[in-house]
């Protein structure tokens, strides 16, 4: 009952005691209690919540833990209350059998924050031992304790003989300093004693006399030579110093002592040891310089250089060591990470002791780099272009947008989509749309290069992390043209073909005695199409008289071949074919009607008959409306013919007068034909009769000319529909002679000699 009354004064005491010393940093700190030996397991030692201002719920959550320094671990922490209590019964005896202070360390480990705490517990004595002795045949008092405590030991005495000399050991002390790593066996040192007497008296045994319990499991002295000889392997890290006092007994009951000291030397024998006390196991790449990715302690449980360690890490990586606090040490970041260089570190660090041969021990830091949206799509192509054939099907696959996202997961998810943006009027999106997963852009519609020859659009790729990156790329798609535009032709007007009685249109003068070469006509064709599709060529199909006209290839010039002759019909009929270029070639005809004759007079009457003979020929009162019409229109014939000659004479005149004195050269090469042409007359009558005053300017009145010629023949003549200027070089147009160039049609071309 005292006892325990007094036990629980010291345990209060030691509560008392506990006091938070010193923090040399936030994450350093120490602490420091004391707690009595022989405490049953969990008894209280140190409030350890309070005296870091640890919150209770932080204990249970984070993963707060205990790491006792030695091989045992004799504390823990309490996680409902946060105390730090005996984990096992402590002996201070067994533990710290030569030391007089006897303090334990520990050590609080915060996971995840890198923060460790230093604990050391004072064990102090109780007087919990009686005095021991090796030879229970005496009795001595060594214990001043309290309680005091007392030992008994039996005593016996038996004389046989006079003993009158006393051993005496050789040397006072015995001093022998022994490597640790000596063999298990050897014989470390041997004393020995003499005694004088003869006999019983003067045999000597030898025996330990004041030994620890450790040090009589170490050493053996052969008690008949006096040898001490090792029966365990030494560690000089587990004694260093041993003292032993053999006794040199005779048979009666003399003796002598002499004191054996054993120093054992270091050697290295031990390699460093590197505990991870924390680290992380995942990084994002965009960490700040300097994070703390691991805490290491590293220790050599041998002395001197034997014990110095060095540690390192490896080169080459974005991680470095920092010596952080006494033997800890912690790995930082020393460099930006980049995932998408590297993923995944295993950080070795090195630790090497300063022994000869020297020990090293490694530990291996996995360490996983986690992913940051930090790069945005980058398509596979500067920019894109494609060429699509126009009258493609609706929905035809055009190209195919790629970009790759470095990152990972989500934030490399790409996904495409098409800028805004309007076309002729309409959403970009009604012509081309893009697959948002695989950035297929596809055509919504079929196109029609005459109406669109180029469209320009920007797809954007998006990539799936929050905030989104993404970046653009610019995607130009020609339309590529196809013969899909038969030739037009402009003139001869189609539908006005020689002999249909209600057009002299078409209708052309050839003078019987023109001669070879003389330009008679020009058929004029366009083309809706591009390049070799639009450019045309002219060729002669059909021909009353073959031999008399040539056709230029791409002038559409109808020329004669050669002159007229007697025999040749005076009506001539020709049809022109136009054909483009493009593969299969489309092509138009156009009809024209020469007549062969030597005057207006003639023209007139050929014109007549051949009115006549297209007023329905079969019909029997035909012959006498025929006479009658004859009669009549030679009636009408000589009128006309003194009107025409009274109209030559003002002509002439109105030549001179007109023409002669500005440009005199201008009309005098001109062909005959293009002003005895049937148009030409009457367009020339006309503008006689109503618009006298015709400019000076000689090729403005050629204008004139024709321009009356057709707009009295035809109706308005439809607009070249001229296509736009091509866009890009590599339209095939532009490789094609000036010549060719068909949206662009000159009248004026016509009349140029
Ligand atoms: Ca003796
Ligand atoms: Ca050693
Ligand atoms: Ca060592
Ligand atoms: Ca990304
Ligand atoms: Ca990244
Ligand atoms: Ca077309
Ligand atoms: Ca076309
Ligand atoms: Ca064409």
């Amino acid at each position: 009952m005292c006892a325990a009354g007094r036990r629980r004064g010291r345990r209060q005491r030691a509560l008392l005691c506990a006091v938070l010393l010193a923090a040399w940093q936030a994450a350093w700190g120490q602490l420091r209690y004391s707690v009595p030996e022989e405490m049953p397991k969990g008894s209280f030692v140190g409030d350890v919540a309070k005296d870091l201002g640890l919150q209770l719920p932080e204990i249970r959550d984070r993963r707060i833990h205990i790491l006792d320094k030695g091989r045992t671990q004799y504390f823990a922490l309490h996680g409902k209350t946060g105390h730090l209590v005996t984990a096992e019964r402590i002996d201070r005896e067994q533990l710290c059998r030569l030391v007089e202070k006897c303090v334990l360390r520990c050590e609080l480990i915060v996971e995840g924050q890198m923060q460790v705490y230093r604990i050391e517990v004072e064990i102090t004595d109780i007087n919990d031992n009686a005095p021991s002795f090796k030879e229970t045949e005496l009795e001595e008092r060594m214990d001043g304790g309290d309680p005091a405590r007392t030992g008994t030991a039996r005593i016996r005495v038996t004389v046989l003989d006079a003993n009158d000399n006393a051993p005496v050991f050789s040397q006072a002390e015995y001093t022998v300093r022994v490597p640790e790593d000596v063999p298990v066996g050897s014989a470390l040192v041997s004393v020995t004693a003499t005694d004088a007497d003869e006999g019983l008296y003067g045999q000597v045994k030898y025996s330990l006399k004041k030994v620890s319990d450790l040090a009589s499991n170490i050493f053996h002295l052969d008690s008949e030579s006096g040898a001490i000889t090792l029966l365990e392997s030494l560690d000089f890290e587990e004694g260093n110093y041993y003292e032993l006092e053999v006794q040199a007994r005779d048979g009666g009951q003399l003796f002598d002592t002499t004191k054996v000291t054993i120093t054992v030397t270091d050697k290295n024998d031990n390699a460093p040891e590197i505990s991870v006390r924390s680290a992380l196991s995942e990084i994002s790449e965009d960490t700040p310089l300097g994070t703390t990715v691991a805490l290491l302690h590293v220790q050599d449980r041998d002395s001197g250089a034997n014990g110095e360690v060095r540690c390192s890490i490896d080169e080459g990586i974005p991680f470095r060591l920092e010596k952080s606090f006494d033997n800890y040490y912690s790995v930082v970041t020393a460099r930006e990470l980049d995932r998408e260089q590297v993923s995944e570190y295993n950080v070795t660090v090195r630790a090497a002791d300063g022994g000869s041969p020297a020990l090293q021990s490694s530990a291996v830091l996995a360490l996983r780099v986690l992913d940051v949206n930090d790069n945005a799509p980058v398509f596979a192509e500067e920019r894109y272009s494609a060429r699509l054939a126009e009258n493609n099907a609706a929905g035809a696959l055009v190209l195919t947008v790629r970009a790759t996202d470095a990152d990972w997961g989500q934030n490399a998810r790409v996904r495409y989509r098409l800028a805004e943006g309007r076309v002729r009027g309409a959403p970009l999106s009604s012509y081309v749309s893009v697959q948002a997963e695989t950035g297929a852009l596809y055509a919504l519609r079929s196109f029609d290069y005459e109406q669109l020859r180029e469209l320009q659009l920007w797809v954007r790729a998006e990539d799936g992390g929050a905030p989104a990156l993404s970046s653009n790329v610019s995607v130009r798609l020609l339309i590529v043209d196809e013969n899909d535009n038969a030739p037009q032709v402009l003139y001869p007007p189609p539908g006005a073909a020689a002999g249909s009685g209600a057009a002299w249109s078409g209708v052309e003068l050839a003078p019987r005695r023109s001669e070879a070469g003389a330009l008679v006509a020009k058929v004029v064709a366009v083309d809706a199409d591009a390049g070799q599709n639009a450019w045309l060529s002219y060729e002669l199909a059909k021909a009353t008289e073959p031999g008399l006209f040539r056709v230029g290839l791409h002038s559409g010039e109808v020329r004669t071949a050669r002159s007229p002759l007697a025999r040749d019909a005076a009506r001539q009929s020709l049809v022109v074919l136009v054909k483009d270029h493009g593969r299969p070639a489309l092509s138009a005809t156009a009809t024209l009607s020469v007549v062969l004759a030597e005057s207006v007079a003639e023209l007139l009457a050929e014109l007549g008959s051949a009115a006549d003979e297209a007023a329905a020929p079969g019909e029997p009162a035909a012959g006498l409306t025929r006479w009658l019409v004859l009669a009549v229109a030679a009636v009408s014939c000589l009128f006309v013919a003194f009107l025409l000659l009274l109209l030559a004479l003002r002509l002439r005149r109105w030549h001179r007068q007109q023409l002669l004195p500005s440009d005199s050269g201008a009309l005098r090469g001109v062909p005959v034909s293009h002003f005895v042409g049937i148009d030409g007359v009457r367009a020339f009558l006309q503008s006689y009769s109503h618009d006298v005053s015709l400019t000076a300017d000689s090729r403005k009145s050629q204008l004139r000319f024709s321009a009356a010629s057709c707009c009295d023949t035809l109706p308005a003549r439809p607009p070249p529909d001229e296509p736009a200027p091509l866009l890009g070089d590599e339209d095939p147009a532009a490789a094609l002679p000036a010549s060719s160039a068909p949206p662009s049609v000159s009248f004026s071309d016509h009349f140029r000699p």
